[in-house]
């Protein structure tokens, strides 16, 4: 053995280290020990003397005991899948941290009794969509996808599902609408045509068989040009319920979003039952939102798989605080003025070229996302760098991910919180060649 590596100090001396020591508490033995093997072993490989054994574990211990990091979301894409879908408001945050302990989620603290699991985020959307008539007409599960298992299961088991050829959905990663729906036992029965369907090309099909009309909103393709869908307001008027899943979760019309459906215009138009996700335009926690008449919303939370799709703790406190609470970023992201992006970007891209980078502030158009509002373009502006700095900013801390168009690195500032315009800064800064 060398001289230098037997000067490496042993594993036991470096978790008595007082920082170490302490990221033992906070991150756990196992993930602290890794890391001060990597940076043994580093020293022993002579990348780094043995006395920096100890600073360069400390610089290399994980922020956090999960492996999920964050990161600054400078795609332009407001709703991106890949990225958590929305980011939650800090009011959200906060009472998820508050939920995360033992908490009242069941419990009526006046009486010491069983009470109504999430009786709290239910009144807060019954309030928000008083169309509901109160939170019994009011359901939450996991997902978008798990409230339409729910109604399948519920109003169509055995019997038809009646849906456009118009709305055959693929929701993402080959997930497709009709095979979700058809998994809980029930048939398909499509109408129409990819392009037209007419009011009639459902009559011809209703009968005994019938279980429900599904109306699925179109939320991550369009279908233009010789085109027409019967609305909801039409299919209502048949003796069927009707299902509409609108998708993104608006509660109310948005004037900057004219075609995106929203549950209070479907319960208007006579849905049974509408479906939408919690974690798109709502900008809360992923859930899927049921809302409806009382007898058909209960029936929906007295299945029995109702029990299997059910929603934790910390998703009811983030939707409550959600709908309660301050503007979501999803929300304040999509309402951005563009010139205020601009100032921003202008603003950013001047500190970048003072410390050297090749910067410049750009127009840019944002979109909503595989979440909503196919082919709406946002108006938008970032900052532009060169291609090789998206892999960087991707490795850097914080981490960045930003859009690749051609052949330049866009950081679109839509998605960027203002607040995080300083930290965007230093991470470019950070990842200068
Ligand atoms: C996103 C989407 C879904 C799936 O919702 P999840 O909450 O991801 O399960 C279903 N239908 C439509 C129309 C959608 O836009």
């Amino acid at each position: 053995m060398t001289d230098a590596r037997r000067r490496i100090p042993r594993t036991d001396v470096l978790l008595s280290e007082p920082r170490l020591a302490k990221a033992v508490e906070d991150l756990g033995r196992e993930l602290v020990k890794n890391t001060v093997t990597t940076a043994q072993n580093r020293a022993r490989a002579g990348e780094i003397p043995p006395e920096a054994v100890v600073d360069e574990a400390v610089a290399s211990l994980p922020p956090a005991a999960s492996s999920l990091r964050e990161v600054l979301n400078a795609t332009g894409v407001v709703v991106h899948t890949n990225l958590g879908r929305a980011p939650l408001s800090a009011a959200a945050l906060k009472a998820v941290r508050i939920a995360g302990g033992s908490t009242d989620v069941e419990f009526d603290l006046t009486d010491g009794r069983r009470a109504r699991r999430g009786r709290g985020a239910l009144d807060a959307l019954a309030q928000a969509l008083p169309e509901t008539g109160g939170s019994d007409g009011v359901h939450v599960v996991n997902n978008n996808a798990a409230a339409l298992l729910l109604c399948a299961l519920v109003l169509a088991p055995g019997k038809e599902i009646v849906i456009s050829r118009g709305e055959l959905v693929e929701i993402g990663d080959s997930f497709r609408i009709p095979d979700l729906v058809t998994s809980a036992g029930a048939r398909l029965r499509e109408v129409g045509t990819t392009n037209r369907t007419r009011l009639t090309d459902y009559t011809d099909v209703l009968g005994p068989d019938t279980g429900f009309v599904l109306k699925v909103h179109p939320s991550n393709f369009r279908v233009t040009g010789f085109t027409s869908q019967v609305p909801i307001a039409q299919l209502a008027r048949l003796d069927v319920p009707v299902v509409a899943d609108i998708g993104s979760g608006l509660l109310r019309p948005h004037p900057l979003l004219p075609d995106e459906p929203d549950a209070a215009s479907a319960l208007a138009a006579g849905a049974d039952v509408v479906t939408a996700s919690g974690d798109k335009l709502l900008g809360g926690p992923q859930a899927g939102l049921l809302f409806g008449a009382h007898p058909v919303i209960h029936r929906l939370r007295r299945h029995p798989a109702a029990r299997a799709l059910r929603v934790d703790k910390l998703t009811l406190a983030a939707l409550e605080a959600t709908v309660r609470g301050p503007e979501p970023p999803v929300r304040r992201f999509l309402e951005a003025d563009v010139d205020v992006l601009r100032a921003r970007a202008e603003r950013l891209a001047a500190t970048l070229v003072r410390r050297g980078v090749d910067a410049a502030a750009v127009s840019s158009t944002a979109a909503v996302g595989g979440g909503g509002a196919p082919g709406v373009e946002l108006p938008s502006a970032a900052v532009s760098l060169s291609e090789d700095y998206a892999l960087r900013l991707r490795m850097g801390e914080p981490v960045v991910v930003a859009r690749v168009e051609r052949g330049r690195c866009l950081l679109d500032l839509r998605t960027v919180e203002p607040e995080a315009d300083e930290r965007l800064v230093e991470a470019v800064s950070r990842c200068m060649s």
